[in-house]
């Protein structure tokens, strides 16, 4: 039976389909192609176990599968506030149409949440019992809310209608695949860098995150839907952490075009810091990113060099 990946042909969604391809799965990737592209995953096209649907969560669906992985989201802030009220009910009625699905052919459904859940976090690092500190009124609140929705909805489906779920909260995951124009602070640096464009730095760059790279995240999500012993909500993510400036530095000290880094103004309930408690996700797969930021941005630089210079 196959697997579907709801925003498959996105960042994190390509590369999981092209892991779930290569190890002989049946995928059917489903998406709208918002802020995905099909050439994230016109290579897959020539393997006969890998179908492309163009349909949008938030209308119902019907295909048989035995594994859900729903990624269908904006992830970005400038994408996911560019149509809040659509970003609400990707979350929501794609939660519940995807909730739906898994309920009827008995299907295994993993939920990719997100670190948003926690807002600005008071509690540092963030461990899965934090409720979080969100701002339910702010313009992040369509995604933040959004997805604690979702969260609410797959508990709901689990204890209401046993269905098997998985929530993960993933944390800042970035690497090849991702969009120049995505507008996520990774991929803005280093297409800046490599454009000789200044550095666009949002308030005084002490703002922290932790950033994990893709194969680590890949690994963690494919883990967590395989064991049995948790539903979640697990953490996933590199608990190494910088300040965003620290961040700017590395890029300038990898691509050294002339680039200055400029401040701009910080936007909106921003959060100040993020890193993730990862003992859960430790416990229950023996899990562990590998990749450190040097490594990871050392693999996702010339990606972007490709696509900028083509
Ligand atoms: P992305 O924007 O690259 O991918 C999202 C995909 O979903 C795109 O292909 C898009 O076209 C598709 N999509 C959006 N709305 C849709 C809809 N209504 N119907 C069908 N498809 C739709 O983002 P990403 O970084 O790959 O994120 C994937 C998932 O992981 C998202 O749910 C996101 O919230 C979650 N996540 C990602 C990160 C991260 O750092 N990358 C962090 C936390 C959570
Ligand atoms: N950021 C920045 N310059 C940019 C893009 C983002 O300084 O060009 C900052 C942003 O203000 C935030 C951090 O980098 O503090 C991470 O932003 P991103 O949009 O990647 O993710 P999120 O805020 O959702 O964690």
């Amino acid at each position: 039976m196959p697997t579907l990946v709801t925003g498959g042909a996105g960042f994190l969604g390509s590369h999981l389909c092209e892991r779930l391809v290569k190890q002989g799965e049946e995928v059917i990737c489903l998406d709208n192609f918002f802020t995905g592209r099909r050439s994230n995953v016109s290579h897959l096209l020539d393997y006969r176990n890998f179908e492309i649907l163009r349909h949008d969560v938030v209308d119902p669906f019907k295909v048989e599968v035995n594994r859900i992985y729903n990624l269908a989201c904006p992830a970005s802030p400038i994408h996911y506030q560019y149509n809040p009220i659509k970003t609400v009910k990707t979350s929501v009625m794609g939660a519940i149409n995807c909730l739906g699905l898994a309920k009827r052919v008995g299907a295994t459904i993993l939920q990719a949440s997100t670190s948003e859940i926690y807002g600005d976090p008071e509690v540092h690092p963030q461990p899965e019992s934090y409720r979080g500190n969100v701002n339910p009124i702010g313009l992040r609140s369509c995604y933040d809310e959004g997805k604690r929705c979702a969260e609410t909805l797959f508990f709901d489906y689990y204890r209401e209608n046993q269905v098997d779920i998985r929530v993960i909260r993933i944390f800042n995951t970035y690497g090849p695949q991702m969009t120049p124009d995505d507008g996520r602070v990774v991929s803005n640096f280093i297409v800046q860098a490599i454009k000789g464009e200044n550095l666009t730095l949002y308030g005084d760059g002490s703002q922290t995150r932790s950033f994990c790279y893709v194969d680590d995240m890949i690994d963690g999500m494919m883990g967590i839907m395989e064991q049995d012993e948790s539903v979640g909500p697990v953490n996933l993510g590199n608990p190494n952490e910088f300040t965003i400036r620290q961040l700017a530095e590395a890029v300038l000290q990898k691509v050294d075009t002339g680039s200055k880094i400029v401040e701009e103004s910080l936007p909106a309930d921003d959060p100040t810091q993020r890193k993730p408690d990862i003992g859960l996700a430790r416990k229950l797969m023996d899990w562990e990113p590998k990749v450190q930021l040097t490594e990871g941005l050392d693999r996702t630089i010339p990606y972007f060099r490709d696509i900028i210079q083509s």
